[in-house]
This record gives structure tokens, sequence and C-alpha cells, in this order.
């Protein structure tokens, strides 16, 4: 018998990495197999978030290198994608303080915000966390009920928050709200009066994220806390389309690391007149199916990386990447679980925490559907999302 292949890497793409993007794939591929996988299924079946993980996570340095600009978004992909081999929910705190926040404030934030906020929240000194969601608004933002107010010192935010993460973690909010009628983006430090958090708890998808409700009665910001460059919806479109680039990395680790624990799994075990599952034919099409689909993940990533690089990359473009990755990233999670019988059910593997959380991602950051429409515009130039 041939020895198996080392990876589903077919199309040797970890080979085409330059020393610093190998030295980050190696640093943080490290770190899950250390430091999260061991034990993040039981934290998943206990609904703990470990909160020792938030330091070490700055120590990796990556969050700082995003706050001052130097991460190229190949090297950022490469990032997110070993994360969420390990776990969405983990690399969903480094998306959020990465892109959503850091990112929303280097791209609209006055230079003074960025004094405040950038070095803290690179070194994760300081929590951010991204508040658009609405209870009644979640795929039509535009549609969102919080207001602000302009007062003779600066401005009043009223109204809620939904499904926020990091909610009940964050020293800071972006808060969207609409001021005229127009939406724009707030720095609200939590510690403001009249500012409290929720966590959300009974989920199936995200156990180990800090999942929030953020309320805000009455909460008084100087006119300093509004960001200059934020200045319509399209700000906070854009911010969250950076982080949907990491998305569409991640999902493709999620769905590797799925695919190794059950490749091996086949090979390992046995079933009729000793041979193993590998050596079944329908067993090695699923593989070969998944094989194939993780690398249309991985590659479809790295070709937004490049038109990101140089500055072409345009929003239907990461929307078809979105929408693509994260149901094929669901579908090998199910093959991987059927594979595995009984035991892919059990959370001795990692499988089916990996699948739920699939689910979260599927929907967050703009739904399947809503990825979609963006896509069937650009392909007809007929919006139908009402
Ligand atoms: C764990 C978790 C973390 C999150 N973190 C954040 C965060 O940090 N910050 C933040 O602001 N938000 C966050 N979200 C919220 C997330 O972005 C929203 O859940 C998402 O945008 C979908 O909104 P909704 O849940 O209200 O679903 P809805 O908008 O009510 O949609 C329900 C269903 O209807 C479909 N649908 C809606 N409109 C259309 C249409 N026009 N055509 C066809 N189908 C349609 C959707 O695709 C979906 O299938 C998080 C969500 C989760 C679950």
């Amino acid at each position: 018998m041939k020895p198996p292949t080392v990876t589903h890497d077919l199309y040797e793409l970890d080979q085409d990495w330059n020393d610093e993007q190998r030295a980050v794939m190696l640093q943080i591929r490290k770190f899950v197999d250390q430091e999260i996988l061991p034990t993040i299924n039981e934290e998943h079946n206990n609904e703990v978030l470990r909160k020792d993980l938030i330091p070490k996570i700055g120590q990796l340095g990556i969050l700082e290198m995003l706050a001052e600009g130097s991460l190229d978004p190949v090297t950022y992909g490469i990032v997110c994608r070993e994360l969420e081999r390990g776990s969405s929910a983990l690399r969903s705190i480094v998306s959020v303080q990465g892109s959503l926040v850091i990112g929303c404030i280097r791209d609209f934030a006055s230079a003074e915000q960025k004094a405040t906020w950038l070095t803290k929240l690179g070194t994760m000194e300081a929590i951010g966390c991204f508040g658009l969601t609405e209870p009644d608004f979640g795929s039509n933002p535009a549609g969102m009920i919080t207001r602000a107010e302009k007062t003779s010192s600066g401005f009043v935010l009223n109204g809620s928050k939904c499904w926020i993460t990091n909610g009940t973690q964050a020293h800071v909010a972006i808060v969207w709200a609409k001021l005229d009628g127009v939406v724009k983006g707030f720095l609200v430090p939590t510690n403001t009066p009249g500012f409290t958090a929720q966590s959300i708890k009974g989920k199936w998808s995200f156990r180990t994220s800090d999942t929030g409700m953020l309320f805000l009665s009455n909460v008084e910001v100087p006119e300093s806390a509004l960001m200059p460059g934020a200045k319509s919806l399209g700000a906070a479109i854009k911010t969250l389309n950076n982080a949907r680039y990491g998305i569409c990395w991640g999902v493709a680790g999620a769905a590797r690391g799925c695919f190794e624990e059950a490749r091996q799994y086949v090979i390992d075990r046995v079933q009729f007149d000793g041979k193993p599952l590998a050596s079944h034919q329908l067993i090695q099409n699923k593989l070969a199916w998944m094989a194939a689909e993780i690398t249309n993940m991985e590659l479809m990533s790295k070709r937004l990386g490049e038109l990101k690089a140089a500055g072409r990359v345009k929003p239907y473009q990461v929307s078809l990447a979105k929408m693509n990755n994260c149901r094929k990233a669901i579908e090998v999670a199910r093959v991987c679980r059927e594979l595995m019988g009984a035991n892919g059910i059990h959370s001795e593997y990692h499988i089916g925490r990996r699948m739920v959380d699939l689910e979260t991602v599927l929907t967050y950051e703009g739904t399947e559907h809503i990825h979609s429409l963006i896509v069937g515009e650009n392909l007809t130039g007929i919006p139908a999302y009402s």
C-alpha cells in the first residue's frame, strides 16, 4: 500500500508561502495545537469562554501588526485559516478585534481616537466589539432603531444591539446609530453611564464565544466619540467586507480540521474482513470530493487576497467566496461526521463542534442568502433584496 499523502493540500498551496507567511502559519498552528485543541471541546460543552486566552492572543503579535497596518492580506488569511482549524469562535475573537474594530478605527477614526485605542487594541490590553445588528434588524441594518441626538456638548445615544461578539468583555464598543436619519459610527467606552451589556446564554453554536446584547440608555458621549470618516452605513459595510475576507479563509481551516480528523479515522478504523474504512470506494469518493472543495475554498481565498493586496477587491467578489466557502465548509463537516459513524457525534472528536460553530459563520456578517443576492445583483444588474 502506498503511504497516504500527508495532507489534503494536493495543489501544494502551503509550499508557495514566503518565509514570513510560513513562520506565521507554523506559529498559529502550534498555538492551536497546544492552547486550543486540548480543552476546547470541554469548554464548548460547559459554555465557557477562556479568559486567559485573551492576553495569549495578544502575545501572538498578529493584532499589533494589524493595528500598525503591516500585515499583508494573504498572511492575515493564513492566520484566519489556522485559527479556525482550532475553533471558529476563536478566529472570531481575532476577526472582531482585528478587522471590525482595529480595521474600522484605522479607516474611519480621528487621529486622537487612533492614538487612544489602536495600541491597546493591538496588544489586547483593551477589547473591542462592533455593534451593528439589532433585535429587529439583522440582514437589513439600514432599518436600525438606535439613535444619536446632538446635544450642546456631544451626543446622546439610545437603543440596543443584539448578537454582539465580545459584547460583555469589551472596553470599547463601535456603535452604529442614526443621527438625523443617517447611520454614523461612534466609539463608546463601555464604562460610560447608561451603557450595559448582557451575555446571551443557551446557544447551540459559538458556545465558547462571548455573545452579548448591548443596551444604550441616554448614553452621553462627547463630540470626539463620533468617528469622522464613518459618515454612512457604507463605512460599516466596508468594514464588514474586510472581516468577511478573513471568514473566507477561516472556514477553509475549519473544513481542513474536519478533513484531517476524518481522513485519519477512516485509515485507522477497520470494518469488514479486517480492511480499513479508507479502502472502500465510497469512502475514497467522499475524501476526493472534500479535497476538491477545500482546495477550491483556499484558491478562492488566495485569489481574493491577491486582489486585496492589489487594491482591486470588490464587495461582490468577497460575497462570492463568503457564500461558497461557508456552505462548502458545513457540507465537508457533515460528510466527515458521517464517515466517523457514531464517534462523529462525540466530543472526543472536534467535528461536531466545528459543524455547529459553522452554522454561526454561515449566518453572521451577511447570511448566505444576502451574499447570493449581492452576487446576483452583480450578475444581473437587478437588486432583489426586497
Ligand atoms: C454568534 C453570533 C455572533 C454575531 N456577532 C455579531 C457582531 O459582533 N456584531 C454584529 O453587529 N452582529 C453580529 N451577529 C449578528 C449577525 O450578523 C446577524 O445574525 C445576521 O446579519 C443575520 O441577521 P438575523 O439573525 O437578524 O437574521 P434575519 O435578517 O432575520 O434573516 C433570517 C433569514 O432570512 C433570510 N433573509 C433575510 N432577508 C432576506 C431577503 N431579502 N431575501 C432572502 N432571504 C432573506 C436570511 O438569509 C436568513 O436566512 C452575530 C450573530 C451570531 C449568531
